[in-house]
């Protein structure tokens, strides 16, 4: 069976060569279930009864950034959240909040020290730090209580509503947190737009509270065109966490030591075409996934879906059309919905002025595949409740 996954890892290998000229080494940690073909899922996934995801949108009015209009010197639409929730309120009238989860309060400062160091927090009550990992330098000129108000506070929210996402994620199989994605964020550090780890906080949420158990798994899948660095460094010690990453490896952030701890790297020339961008997708990520849950025990995914991959994106340097974007993120919900994993989707990236339409596409697209209006109507978690500012 080894020499079959070698055999079929091989064609892979080919395939990627032929049609994105790229090669990444082995990521061979993620291979090692398939030496084993007796091995039968096992444990919580399969003792889970297969059901179909029962999707919700975790959003908040309050994730939009503004500050006297200085977040139009970034590219980053920091108002893209609330422009994709308009266009799904006009598609889905009331019946939106069926599935609608909000977020009640940002992340304490106390649930931000689980994961983060208080040297790290301490620093992002500077202007001039703040400044330079949102890549704004006026925002050096504000007033503290500014930047933490207009900016980190929203932030602090969109984490929480990660962590929102992650658990009904683990309740319903599916949900999309309108925003997060901070994956250049690790414990100590900040930086490209990214100041909370969101993701690694999830997790670490969900593994204290019992939920995630201590040898479940967690897949994450990146497709934001930029590496997904302050993961990585999240997960640095973390054998648990299995991480694909599907990026533009001639941009930011170009971190080796992170890249290494990567179990499936796709890197991609910059200016990869559609074709070679899904076919890399649709030829690497169903191995990955097989490999990973064959021992069983995968609990929780969470897919960054960046939309600056998309063609008019500034930053991104990949040339996928909307419908391209639609169909990547139709691929990954398939491929993680089938396998009865649980998914959580954050947005990360995106930098044009479509991006908003996007979202509201992928978000949709999950809403027509997988919402049932017989479904009763979303609640916010009561361990969410309390201690709201
Ligand atoms: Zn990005």
């Amino acid at each position: 069976m080894l020499n079959v996954a070698r055999m079929r890892y091989k064609r892979v290998k080919w395939r990627g060569r032929l049609r994105a000229g790229v090669y990444r080494a082995a990521p061979m940690r993620y291979l090692r279930g398939m030496d084993n073909p007796a091995s039968e899922p096992t444990g919580s996934q399969a003792r889970a009864t297969p059901k179909p995801p029962t999707p919700r949108i975790v959003y908040s009015p309050r994730y939009n950034i503004g500050f006297f209009g200085l977040e139009r010197l970034h590219p980053f639409d920091s108002r893209k959240y609330g422009r994709a929730w308009k266009v799904l309120r006009e598609r889905f009238g009331r019946g939106l909040d069926r599935y609608w989860v909000r977020p009640p309060r940002p992340v304490s400062r106390a649930e931000l020290l689980q994961l983060h160091t208080p040297e790290y927090l301490q620093r992002l009550r500077d202007p001039k730090f703040v400044a330079r990992v949102l890549e704004v330098p006026p925002v050096s000129r504000l007033p503290a209580w500014v930047t933490d108000r207009c900016v980190l506070r929203p932030m602090r929210r969109a984490t929480m509503g990660t962590l929102l996402a992650a658990r009904e994620a683990m309740d319903h199989g599916l949900a999309v947190n309108l925003s997060g994605g901070y994956h250049h964020a690790s414990p100590d550090h900040g930086h490209g737009f990214s100041t909370y780890a969101d993701v690694g906080l999830a997790v670490h949420t969900l593994r204290q509270s019992g939920r995630l158990g201590e040898k479940d798994k967690v897949v994450y899948v990146d497709l934001d065109a930029h590496q997904g660095n302050g993961v990585c460094r999240t997960f640095a010690g973390d054998s648990r966490v299995f991480i694909y990453d599907q990026y533009n490896e001639d941009i930011f952030p170009m971190d080796a030591r992170a890249q290494r701890r990567i179990d499936c790297a796709v890197p991609l020339p910059f200016g990869c075409a559609e074709a070679d961008y899904l076919a890399a997708l649709r030829g690497r990520l169903p191995v990955f996934l097989n490999s990973v849950t064959r021992g069983g025990d995968v609990r929780l995914a969470v897919y960054n879906a960046g939309t600056d991959v998309f063609t008019d994106d500034r930053l991104g340097g990949i040339n996928v059309s909307a419908a391209g974007v639609l169909e990547r993120d139709r691929f990954v919900l398939q491929e993680l919905t089938s396998r009865h994993i649980p998914t959580a989707v954050v947005l990360s990236g995106g930098y044009s002025a479509q991006s908003y339409k996007l979202v509201a596409n992928m978000v949709a697209y999950v809403l027509e595949t997988w919402g049932n209006s017989d479904e009763p109507a979303a609640d916010i978690p009561k361990k969410f409740t309390s201690n709201d500012p």
